[in-house]
């Protein structure tokens, strides 16, 4: 068996399946290491009860540049799909690719070290095994490194435990039960609701409460999937063009410029339709004006009060402590009527904060709440935790985490000056997770493509990003992300979730279509940016 390709990527959901079908393109051997048994990314790991994309299905898969027979073939049960379905979907699309015979499952990257004398990139995997390639390609996903907080007397419980992100493939009971749910971003607000029907007692417990907007899944009708199958070049090319890669009807106004009755009027609409639509297709400056967000927050804090019974609950269940949009607002389906049941109590972390795990259950000040399972629905390291954790080594053996420990450090997110031949798909810096990722991958692996293709056409086997295209590139990225709200708001996005990381915006904020702009005309100018040259020796 060979050692030795053309290129290594890492991962096999989206990113790296996308990747894996370009590169094949350029006639490259390919070889794919991915951690998880089989295809999906986070739809592999992400088995929790409730788990759903919040993107719409339609829109949540690859395009027709992809492969336009799997666009045709595949419909979508649901408007949000569930988890099973995506990861059905990928391995519909791993089988119809003849993807698999690529990529070795079960096999972690322990080390990914730039051989300078070689030009060639030497990875280790956790079985022991050395394979070396030109090119390295992450395809690791932005949330893919579990977070479990460093509770005191973690160790010591005694009943189940589950982190929402490593979920068991089979599914748990949760019957009878009581159960601790810690934890109530995205995920924390999908499972609540489902395990709610199950446990007997569900203690919630909340540190900031967030904007949850009802997602308002619902079968799809076959005659709607027809309609959007054959408006499909249309659909894609506006996504591409969007700020957020939907093809939504984005507003251009400020929710000042409107009246109180016009404002709730469009508010309303836009929230009995479901999904992002409230937040993309209202007004255009809610990340950007504190005055005209506190209208969509005041909105939907009003929605938090009229749905949840006790007026108490609802109170620290409206958040008050950022403006809406500062951080990723789950789509809830269910979240706040399940604080009407019986059978489910919050517990504000602020008001009451976790001692401890004990061996029974979780330790407050005022009581130790016993249950027999807890479900750590903590998050992640995002962005550079799976980036980190797999040794990467650049020239002059410079680690990945140390060039990046003031924050990362990137050329449009793909790349990152001093590791040649090394490419991120939805890296730091590019626009990642403040995007529908299928559309954005689809853009970061074809641009990643065809640079590579650039330099086989060229005869260039060494490419890196210039230190100053790099730096130009992060001054742009920050000079943005200085003009709105997020900094100010701890989130995931800023890196606050993780004790000890930098604090800075990780994704690019200036929207799809400008950046996949920008990229072209980067690819228009060949490569510009980039150091392009012949390195190896004969
Ligand atoms: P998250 O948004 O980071 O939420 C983690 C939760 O755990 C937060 O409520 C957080 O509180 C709490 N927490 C963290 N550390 C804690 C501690 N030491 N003590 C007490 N509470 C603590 O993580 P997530 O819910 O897993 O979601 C991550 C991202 O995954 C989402 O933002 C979204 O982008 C993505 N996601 C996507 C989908 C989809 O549609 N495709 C579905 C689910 C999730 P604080 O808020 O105070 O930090």
């Amino acid at each position: 068996m060979s050692t030795d390709f053309d290129a290594i990527v890492v991962g096999a959901g989206f990113g790296g399946l996308y990747t894996l079908q370009n590169l094949r393109r350029l006639d490259m051997s390919v070889k794919v290491f991915e951690r998880g048994g089989g295809v999906g990314g986070t739809w592999y790991w992400n088995r929790y009860p409730g788990a759903r994309c919040d993107s719409e299905s339609v829109y949540y898969m690859f395009s027709d540049r992809f492969s336009p027979q799997i666009l045709d073939e595949w419909s979508w049960t649901e408007r949000f799909a569930g988890q099973p379905e995506i990861l059905e979907y990928l391995n519909f699309v791993a089988d119809k690719m003849d993807l698999r015979r690529d990529i070795q499952f079960d096999t972690a990257v322990t080390a990914a070290v730039y051989d300078e004398a070689n030009n060639r990139w030497e990875v280790t995997t956790d079985d022991g095994a050395r394979t070396t390639a030109r090119y390295l390609i992450t395809a690791v996903g932005c949330i893919s490194t579990t977070n479990l907080p460093a509770f005191p007397g973690l160790e010591s419980f005694t009943g189940e435990s589950y982190h929402t992100g490593a979920w068991p493939h089979e599914p748990v009971d949760f019957t009878g039960k009581r159960v601790a749910v810690i934890g109530t971003g995205a995920t924390g607000v999908q499972a609540i609701p489902e395990i709610a029907k199950q446990a007997a007692q569900l203690f919630v417990f909340q540190r900031t409460p967030n904007y949850d907007i009802p997602a308002r899944n619902q079968p799809l009708d076959p005659e709607y999937t027809t309609k959007v199958k054959q408006n499909y070049p249309e659909l894609w090319e506006k996504a591409r063009a969007s700020g957020f890669g939907l093809p939504y009807q984005v507003s251009e106004g400020s929710a000042l410029d409107a009246t109180p009755e016009e404002r709730q009027r469009v508010f309303q609409a836009a929230y009995d339709k479901g999904g992002f639509y409230i937040g993309l297709e209202t007004y255009s400056d809610f990340m950007v004006n504190k005055e005209s967000n506190d209208t969509i927050s005041e909105f939907i804090r009003t929605k938090i009060r009229e749905t949840v019974h006790d007026p108490a609950t609802a109170e620290l269940l409206a958040p008050t402590d950022h403006p809406f949009f500062t951080k990723r607002p789950p789509l809830e389906t269910g979240y706040y009527e399940a604080f009407n049941r019986d059978n489910v109590a919050l517990i504000d972390i602020h008001g009451e904060p976790i001692e401890s795990i004990t061996a029974n259950g979780v330790r407050t000040p005022v009581r130790e709440y016993e249950v027999d399972a807890i479900v750590f629905a903590t998050g992640f390291d995002t962005m550079t935790g799976t980036l980190f954790k797999m040794g990467i080594r650049g020239r002059a053996g410079q680690p990945l985490e140390r060039k990046w420990a003031d924050g990362p450090r990137t050329y449009l997110g793909l790349a990152t000056h001093g590791f040649p031949n090394m490419f991120m798909i939805t890296g730091p810096q590019s626009p990642s997770v403040l995007s529908n990722m299928p559309v954005t991958i689809e853009q970061n692996a074809e641009f990643i493509a065809g640079l590579i293709g650039h330099m086989r056409e060229t005869d260039a086997d060494y490419g890196e990003a210039n230190e100053d295209a790099e730096g130009r590139w992060v001054e742009h990225h920050n000079e943005l992300a200085d003009a709105t709200l997020l900094l100010g708001t701890n989130s995931w996005w800023v890196g606050a979730n993780i004790p000890g990381k930098p604090r800075t915006l990780y994704p690019y904020v200036g929207g799809v279509g400008p950046f996949r702009d920008i990229c072209a005309d980067v690819a228009s100018k060949g490569y510009e940016g980039f150091t392009l040259a012949s390195r190896t020796r004969a």
